[in-house]
C-alpha cells in the first residue's frame, strides 16, 4: 500500500498507486478542473504527484502556454534570473554493473578503463579551476575494488586542498551508487555538498531488466538510498531520473512521490532534480529504447516539475544541445554544467575518438565562457555561488529561506560578486563587458541598503584581488 512516511521503497513508490493516478490522468476534465490545478501552483504550494499527473495528460495548447509562463514566473520567484553552473568530473570508468544503457557497464570489454591517480585528478581539477569552475560534480562507476569508499574520500580531500591564482572548488557534489549509511556519513564528513542519484527509473520492473547484473539490480538498495544519505548526515540530496528508459509520465508521478517521501521523513524534499534524456554513447544507441522522450514533451515535463516543486533546484546537462537548454531555462531550469568532458582524464588529455572512455556523446560542447556569454546574453545571471552550502544553509535551512523568499537578499548579490570574480580571473573582454553592464544594473535593484552597499564595494575591489567574500 502507498505510504509516503514508510521507508520501503515499494511503499513510499508504490507501483498500484501510480498506476491509479496514471489511470485518473488519463481521464478527460472540463478546462475549470485544470485551472484550478494552475491556481494553486499560481500560489506557489506546488503540486501533488495526481495533479502533476493530471497536467501532462492536458491537450489544450492555451492551458499549456499558461503552464509554461508560470514555470518562468516561478522560476523567478524564487531563483531570480540566477543560474547557477556546475562541471562533472569523471574519476573513474571501472563498474562491475550491468546497466544496459551505459557504455561503462561490466561487459563493455572495448572501452578501455580508466582511474584518475591523485596527481591526475589534481591535473583535472587545475583544469577545471582554469576556465573558472567552483562547483564540481564527481562522478565514477561502482566497483568496490577499483573505486573503494577510501578512494573517493581521497580525490575530494585532494579537490579541496588545492589552491591555485584565485582558483578553488569551492562545492564538491557526490555523483556515485548507492551505498551504506556509515559511506554516507564518511562523505559527509569529507564535505561533499549534495549527494546525487538517479534512479533510471522507478518501474521495478523494469528497473530490473535494464540493470540485470552488478549491486545496482537490487532495486530497494537503489530507491532507498536518498535514506539513507540523510541518515548519514546529508542534508542535500539531488534526485533524476533517465528519460527514455521507461514511459514519462511514469517517471513524473515516481519523481514527485520521492520528493514528497523525503519531505514526509525527513522534513525536507530534494536539493535538486536532474532530467537527463538517454545519449549516444560507445556501445549504446539510443533509438533502441522505445520511450524517448521528445523536445517537446521534454519542456512540458522541466515546466511540471518547476511548478510541482518550486523549491526544488532544476539541472540540465550539457547531454541536451544548445536549443533544448535555451527552452529549459525558459520553464525553470535553475543549474547547468558548462564545457563538460564525460570521459576519465577529458579535461587534460586529448583522447582519439577509437580510444575515448567517454560515458556518452554530449550535445552543447561549447566553452564555459561561451555558455556565460550565452546565458548573459539571454538576460540570465550566471552565479559561481557556492556560499549557502559553506555557510551551513543546507536542508531545511535552505530550503526555509527560499520558502520565505529571503534568498533573493542572499543569492542575487552572491551571485553577483561571483560572477564578478569570474568575469576578472578568466572571461574574454567580449564577455567581460557584457558581464560588468548587467552587474552594474542588477546592483542598483538590490532593495536591502546594507547588502547593497556590501556587494558594491566588495565588487569594485575585486580587480585588487579581494575574492570569496559571501553573504
Ligand atoms: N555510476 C553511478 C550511478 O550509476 O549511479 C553514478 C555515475 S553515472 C556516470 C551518472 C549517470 O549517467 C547515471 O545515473 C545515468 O543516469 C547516466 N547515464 C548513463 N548512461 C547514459 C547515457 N547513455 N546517456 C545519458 N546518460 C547516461
Ligand atoms: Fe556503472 Fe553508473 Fe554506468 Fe551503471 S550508470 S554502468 S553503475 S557507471
Amino acid at each position: 500500500m502507498y505510504n509516503p512516511k514508510s521507508l520501503k521503497a515499494e511503499e513510499f513508490i508504490n507501483h498500484q498507486e501510480i498506476l491509479d493516478t496514471l489511470e485518473k490522468a488519463s481521464r478527460t476534465y472540463p478546462s475549470d478542473h485544470y485551472r484550478a490545478i494552475l491556481e494553486k501552483a499560481r500560489r506557489y504550494e506546488g503540486l501533488s504527484y495526481q495533479e502533476a499527473a493530471d497536467l501532462i495528460h492536458m491537450k489544450d495548447p492555451d492551458l499549456w502556454q499558461e503552464v509554461f509562463e508560470l514555470a518562468s514566473q516561478i522560476k523567478h520567484h524564487f531563483y531570480g534570473r540566477r543560474i547557477v553552473m556546475f562541471a562533472p568530473l569523471y574519476l573513474s570508468n571501472y563498474c562491475i554493473n550491468g546497466c544496459v544503457y551505459c557504455p561503462y557497464h561490466k561487459k563493455n570489454t572495448h572501452i578501455p578503463r580508466k582511474k584518475l591517480t591523485m596527481e591526475q585528478v589534481r591535473r583535472e581539477t587545475l583544469a577545471l579551476m582554469d576556465m573558472g569552475h567552483k562547483r564540481l560534480a564527481l562522478e565514477m562507476g561502482e566497483d568496490p575494488i577499483n573505486n573503494p569508499i577510501e578512494y573517493l574520500l581521497d580525490c575530494i580531500k585532494e579537490i579541496y586542498s588545492i589552491k591555485h591564482d584565485n582558483g578553488e572548488i569551492r562545492r564538491v557534489n557526490v555523483n556515485v551508487a548507492a551505498t551504506t549509511v556509515e559511506d554516507y556519513r564518511r562523505l559527509h564528513e569529507a564535505g561533499i555538498g549534495t549527494y546525487i542519484l538517479f534512479q533510471e527509473t522507478y518501474h521495478k520492473d523494469n528497473y530490473e531488466a535494464l540493470h540485470p547484473t552488478g549491486p545496482k539490480h537490487n532495486y530497494a538498495w537503489h530507491t532507498e538510498a536518498m535514506d539513507r544519505a540523510m541518515q548519514g548526515g546529508i542534508d542535500d540530496v539531488g534526485l533524476g531520473v533517465l528519460f527514455g528508459l521507461n514511459n514519462y509520465d511514469y517517471e513524473l508521478v515516481g519523481l514527485l512521490m520521492h520528493a514528497e517521501h523525503l519531505e514526509a521523513v525527513h522534513g525536507v524534499g530534494p536539493h535538486t532534480i536532474s532530467v537527463p534524456r538517454i545519449c549516444p554513447a560507445d556501445d549504446i544507441d539510443p533509438a533502441s529504447f522505445k520511450d524517448a522522450l521528445s523536445d517537446e514533451l521534454f519542456e512540458k515535463i522541466v515546466a511540471l516539475l518547476r511548478i510541482s516543486v518550486p523549491y526544488t533546484g532544476l539541472i540540465v546537462s550539457t547531454r541536451e544541445s544548445q536549443a533544448s537548454r535555451e527552452k529549459a531555462l525558459k520553464v525553470g531550469v535553475s543549474q547547468i554544467s558548462g564545457a563538460s568532458k564525460t570521459s576519465v582524464g577529458g579535461y587534460t588529455e586529448e583522447e582519439l575518438p577509437d580510444e575515448s572512455s567517454a560515458q556518452f556523446d554530449l550535445s552543447d560542447q561549447r566553452s564555459l565562457d561561451e555558455i556565460v556569454h550565452w546565458l548573459l546574453e539571454l538576460d540570465h545571471i550566471p552565479s559561481f555561488c557556492t556560499a549557502c552550502y559553506r555557510e551551513g544553509r543546507t536542508g531545511d535551512r535552505f530550503m526555509h529561506l527560499v520558502k520565505t523568499g529571503q534568498i533573493g537578499n542572499i543569492c542575487q548579490p552572491n551571485a553577483l560578486m561571483t560572477l564578478k570574480e569570474y568575469l576578472e580571473d578568466y572571461a574574454s573582454p567580449e564577455t567581460k563587458a557584457l558581464g560588468e553592464k548587467l552587474i552594474e544594473k542588477e546592483l542598483e535593484r538590490i532593495t536591502h541598503p546594507k547588502v547593497k552597499q556590501t556587494a558594491t564595494e566588495y565588487i569594485a575591489n575585486i580587480h585588487s584581488g579581494q575574492r570569496d567574500f559571501r553573504f
